[in-house]
């Protein structure tokens, strides 16, 4: 008998499109002729309003690709799948990106349910979502990283206000350029490159209109690499990639507009480099308690050889162009054979647990 697949995605984030996106290779991938004997895929969409919906209305975002909200006038209680029939699904395979999905929200319902599902576990996602405690984790492990600071809403809006100081001590601490990101999220969504103290502020304001936990990195000069991990307690990684772009930064726009970036895999660096970045991700990884997946993203400056941590995405970018399922194709895994493995991992996991 097959093994029913629950592909949840959709989502109440910034990244909802993208999930759509992911979804749709995810499901080709498990149609595959290898993968149609051993899975029947389920497809489950959260709507933007955080209502889920199964069956025809989650097969025909899937197929249409296109963002659906049915009104019904959502109340907190109807968020709660109880329309859905969860014992129908043996494996979940959630591919939500950013807040309520790649954070350990999800993941903490799951667990709840008491069904295996793809990708870490609910202090992982959180962890890996959360770039200050994945920050402090990573310092822990002994990664290199960029400079940063944490601020806090309440910092910027405080009353009698401190604003002006706060900037001051960013300045001087960190310089320009520096970069001003939302905490949790993903995307590039929030975040500015800041060149001098107006946009600073304005950086940051806008910042707290997505989180109440804001970082300020200093600006690097680099170039970005990427190494894809898979697995569990003893994960592997995959030969490393290059994004390159025209743009200020690798910021939304750049991301999702066809050809504005491109990916170089293998990328052209030594082996030296590479090897270290792989031994990099793989802490990386292990450093915040990721498990199935995840995708570390890396600054080489080359002039000084350095290679800095910039963070790991537990649910990354898994649309049939995206780095993660790109790296483990070159390194000899294809794209149904990778999602067939995650499949695999997330029974393990499950019962090595009871
Ligand atoms: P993802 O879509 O990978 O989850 P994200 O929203 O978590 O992205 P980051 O990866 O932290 O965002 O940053 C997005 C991009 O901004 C980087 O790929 C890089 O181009 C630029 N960037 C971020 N921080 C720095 C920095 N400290 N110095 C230089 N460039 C930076
Ligand atoms: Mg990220
Ligand atoms: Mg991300
Ligand atoms: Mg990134």
């Amino acid at each position: 008998t097959k093994l029913r697949v629950g592909l949840l995605f959709g989502g109440c984030s910034g990244e909802h499109e993208v999930s759509i996106s992911s979804a749709r290779a995810i499901a080709k991938a498990l149609t595959t002729d290898e993968n149609a004997n051993r899975y029947q895929v389920l497809p489950v969409y959260i709507q933007k309003d955080g209502v889920w919906k199964d069956r025809e209305i989650a097969q025909q975002v899937l197929e249409s690709g296109k963002p659906l909200l049915i009104s019904d006038e959502a109340r907190p209680g109807d968020r709660i799948p109880q329309t859905i029939n969860l014992s129908e699904i043996d494996v979940w395979f959630p591919i939500l990106h950013g807040p309520n999905g790649e954070d350990g929200t999800i993941q903490g319902l799951l667990t709840l349910i008491q069904v295996p599902f793809v990708g870490s576990g609910v202090l992982g996602s959180a962890m890996g979502m959360d770039k200050i405690a994945m920050k402090m984790a990573f310092s822990q492990a002994g990664l290199p990283q960029v400079k940063y600071q944490l601020v806090m809403r309440s910092q910027i809006y405080s009353n009698p206000c401190i604003f002006p100081k706060l900037c001051d001590q960013l300045e001087a601490e960190l310089g320009y350029p520096c970069f001003v990101k939302p905490a949790n999220l993903g995307s590039s969504v929030g975040i500015s490159k800041v060149r001098n103290r107006q946009e600073l502020e304005t950086a940051l304001d806008n910042a707290a209109s997505y989180d109440r936990r804001i970082i300020v990195e200093a600006g690097v000069v680099a170039r970005e690499l990427e190494c894809a991990v898979l697995g569990t307690d003893y994960p592997k990684a995959s030969v490393v990639g290059e994004i390159t772009f025209n743009s200020d930064f690798y910021d939304y726009e750049t991301k999702y507009t066809e050809g504005k970036a491109d990916l170089f895999i293998p990328a052209k660096v030594s082996d030296e480099i590479t090897q270290k970045i792989q031994e990099m991700a793989i802490q990386a990884f292990l450093a915040i308690d990721a498990s199935g997946l995840g995708r570390v993203d890396f600054f080489y400056v080359e002039e000084t050889g350095e290679i800095l941590i910039n963070e790991i995405n537990t649910l990354p970018g898994f649309t049939a162009t995206s780095m993660y399922p790109q790296l483990w194709a070159t390194t000899g895994v294809p794209f149904p054979e990778l999602v067939h493995q995650l499949i695999q991992f997330a029974l393990e996991r499950d019962s090595e647990k009871k």
